[in-house]
């Protein structure tokens, strides 16, 4: 098949002005760290130190939850909703307004293509906190009592995949409802974390109702086992999230965890097929596969097989891999060099127990962290690459005969994030949506987010929900 080229196409770097280094973001202002050891946050696709970051130890973390406490009970709790209101709208424009540069930024920190930082997480960050500062002046009508109170300070940890997007989704609630908070970025993506924290300070925030500690996990557990936190957040993986959810046990804490899935994306014959197979790619190669919800399990019932395959290996094949920065790039590079490790040891596993493993030609450069768009077919139920998250950009392809089959197949995972489903029968959709033991069902779609839309898990991807008006209830006491 013959490809077109493009000329490169890169967004400019000049927009952003990356500091060498970073403190923490401590009571309104940017403060050293008294007993971490700094570390370097680097461009994954270059290998090339971006800035050195404070990691924050135990004192620091006390310092932030104790800021946190006093804005709690000085400022923002007796706050009337409508004036947190402004302040959230405000700071929704200022990310509007600053969005070119906040997307360069996540690209280069993150890996991922300039495409999906412009055109998904940047919009949905500036959505999430305009809907939330919304329901800062209606919170009797959230559903949690006539009277609902904020349960003080918030404990959050996120992970790399969306750094900004997982900050939004933790914090706009959070402060919508009256709470305030200690967040943790990832450790290998710390960057847009810490321009928000200079967002915060634009928008006359008061000090302490929003701290940034960043540092890896010894921080993350500092905070979330701190005494004066009311309410921890979490979104990684499930081994973590076990963790906490245990030293949270026995606590007055309140917990919600969103962790991994393995989600089934089911095609059945009467499907649109190119809608299909755009979604199929949507679905696992969108952001490198680094996607809690991706559609890593595809179930294709047994008559379309041959013809999903074909189409989708000719889609892959057109796939342009390479610089985020640059505007034609759909897949990014892979966020560290543990977790290209991690995907790399799970293909090989792939192959050891007997699936077969299809790439399309692609050449990789040669620095940086890259994985190619990969699909593995003759994969049974049983294999490791059927049942783990891989999160990276591997599908995994099982075929199925009968829509019971199909929901059998789908529900046999550990995991209940979400689906796809792919048919044009409406009745056929709303059944399968009725039986399959996931989260969210998309039909005739996948990846769409709304801040207005409730997302989380059952089983192993955790408890709780975030976005919408349950989104809400995670941070309100009633
Ligand atoms: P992780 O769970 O280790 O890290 C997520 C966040 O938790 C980071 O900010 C990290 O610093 C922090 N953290 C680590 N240990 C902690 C502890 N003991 N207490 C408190 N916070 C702690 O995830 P990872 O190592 O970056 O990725 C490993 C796997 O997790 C991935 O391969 C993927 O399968 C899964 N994952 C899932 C999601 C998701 O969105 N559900 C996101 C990232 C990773
Ligand atoms: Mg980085």
């Amino acid at each position: 098949m013959s490809r077109f080229e493009y000329a490169p196409a890169p967004e400019s770097r000049a927009i952003v002005d990356i500091k060498s280094s970073y403190g923490l973001f401590i009571n309104g202002a940017f403060t050293e760290a008294t007993d971490g050891k700094p570390f370097k946050t680097v461009s994954p696709a270059s290998e090339e130190v971006l800035a050195e970051v404070s990691e924050a130890g135990p004192a620091d973390v006390d310092r932030a939850v104790k800021a946190a406490r006093k804005a709690y009970e000085k400022v923002w709790g007796p706050m009337a909703g409508r004036d947190r209101a402004k302040y959230l709208y405000r700071i929704a424009r200022l990310i509007q307004e600053r969005s070119r540069e906040l997307a360069v930024l996540e690209s280069l920190d993150n890996g991922k293509p300039i495409r999906e930082s412009r055109d998904v997480d940047l919009p949905l960050v500036a959505a999430h906190f305009f809907y939330y500062a919304g329901w800062a002046d209606k919170l009797e009508y959230a559903g949690a009592g006539a009277d609902p109170q904020p349960l003080g300070v918030a404990a959050q940890v996120i992970p790399w995949n969306f750094p900004l997007m997982m900050l939004a989704w933790k914090i706009a609630p959070a402060l919508a409802a009256g709470n305030t908070v200690v967040l943790k970025p990832a450790e290998t993506t710390p960057l847009t974390a810490l321009a928000f924290a200079e967002i915060c300070q634009q928008a006359d925030l008061p000090p302490g109702v929003v701290n940034i500690v960043t540092g890896a996990g010894r921080t993350g557990q500092a905070l979330v086992e701190h005494e004066g936190v009311d309410k921890v957040a979490f979104t990684g993986s499930t081994a973590v999230g076990r963790a906490i959810a245990k030293s949270v046990a026995g606590t007055d804490k309140k917990l919600t965890l969103e962790l991994g899935g393995k989600a089934a994306n089911i095609v059945f014959e009467d499907a649109p097929i190119d809608q299909t197979i755009e979604g199929i790619v949507n679905g696992i190669f969108f952001n490198q596969g680094h996607v809690c919800c991706a559609g890593s399990r595809l179930l294709v019932q047994e008559s379309v097989y041959d013809e999903v395959l074909a189409r989708l290996k000719r889609r892959m094949s057109s796939l342009r891999m390479g610089d985020p920065l640059d505007k034609n790039t759909d897949i990014g590079a892979i966020n560290s060099a543990e977790q290209l490790a991690r995907i790399r040891e799970l293909s090989q596993i792939g192959e050891d127990e007997g699936s077969e493993r299809w790439s399309p030609e692609c050449e990789l450069p040669t620095q940086g962290f890259w994985f190619p768009p990969t699909v593995f077919t003759g994969v049974s139920q049983a294999h490791r690459i059927a049942r783990e998250e891989i999160f990276g950009p591997v599908l995994s392809v099982l075929t199925f005969r009968t829509p019971a089959e199909a929901v059998e197949k789908a529900n046999n995972t550990p995991f209940g994030l979400s689906a796809g489903v792919w048919t044009e029968k409406g009745s056929r959709i709303l059944w399968m949506a009725s039986q399959l033991r996931a989260g969210v069902v998309w039909a005739n779609t996948f990846n769409r987010f709304d801040p207005t839309s409730p997302f989380g898990g059952y089983k192993e991807s955790g408890y709780g929900r975030e976005g919408g008006r349950h989104g809400l209830e995670a941070y309100l006491a009633h």
